[in-house]
């Protein structure tokens, strides 16, 4: 889908929840697309980009950045404690904050650069075992551990069971994130973003609608 009927997609569900577009970040995700569909999205003017590797994001950005400079990088996938270093070198931005351990070699990091990507800690709204994120009974407490150690603590993420209505996962976030002062959500993808605005989203993550099938050789 051209880039420009999902922004207009997003404005719509703006509209209809009466929130303003300029609260809604879209997050293009670009892992396993080839490297001309993502210069095709760049040439159009868009700048903010997902990845959910480490090691994918390093072998594909640095190019990318020579060539414009406001690139922003999100990453939304799993973070190995061995890999934060990189990881935040090269993103503007971790959704996936998930653990203790991994808070505190953050911040250790944070401490040493000077700097800290904005932070989102991932809850696993579903439950699912298969799933990184902490439980939602856990996340207060790890969101008051998170704000001790002084890390940019903007929001929340999830990413709801494939088989289960979003909204309820969406709301369920929503409702963790009020009680604890926090205003990023980081939830919607493509097929569900428009629900996701409704319900709050400040970050939606919208990969296949935008690049088109990913196609893993
Ligand atoms: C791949 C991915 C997306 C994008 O998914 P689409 O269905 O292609 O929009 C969003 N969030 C996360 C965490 C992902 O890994």
């Amino acid at each position: 889908m051209p880039l420009a009927d999902i922004q207009a997609s997003m404005r719509a569900a703006c509209e209809a929840a009466g929130r303003d577009t300029q609260d809604v970040e879209l997050i293009a995700v670009s892992k396993v697309q080839p490297n001309e569909r993502v210069a095709a999205i760049l040439d159009q003017g868009h700048r903010v980009f997902g990845e959910n590797k480490v090691q994918e994001a390093a072998s594909k950005w640095p190019a990318f950045r020579e060539r414009y400079r406001d690139i922003s990088l999100h990453l939304i996938g799993p973070l190995q404690t061995n890999k934060a270093r990189q990881a935040m070198e090269l993103a503007q931005a971790i959704h996936t904050l998930d653990r203790p351990k991994l808070a505190k070699t953050i911040a250790r990091l944070a401490q040493e650069k000077g700097h800290c990507p904005d932070l989102f800690i991932q809850v696993n709204t579903g439950e699912e075992p298969q799933k990184s994120g902490i439980l939602p009974a856990e996340t207060d407490a790890f969101i008051a551990e998170t704000r001790a150690l002084d890390l940019p603590l903007k929001g929340l993420m999830c990413i709801p069971p494939v088989d289960e209505e979003p909204s309820l996962h969406f709301a369920l976030l929503a409702k963790i994130a009020e009680r604890n002062g926090l205003k990023g959500l980081s939830m919607g993808m493509s097929s569900d973003f428009e629900r996701a605005i409704a319900l709050g989203a400040t970050h939606i993550r919208v990969g296949s609608a935008i690049f088109g099938e990913r196609v893993y050789t």
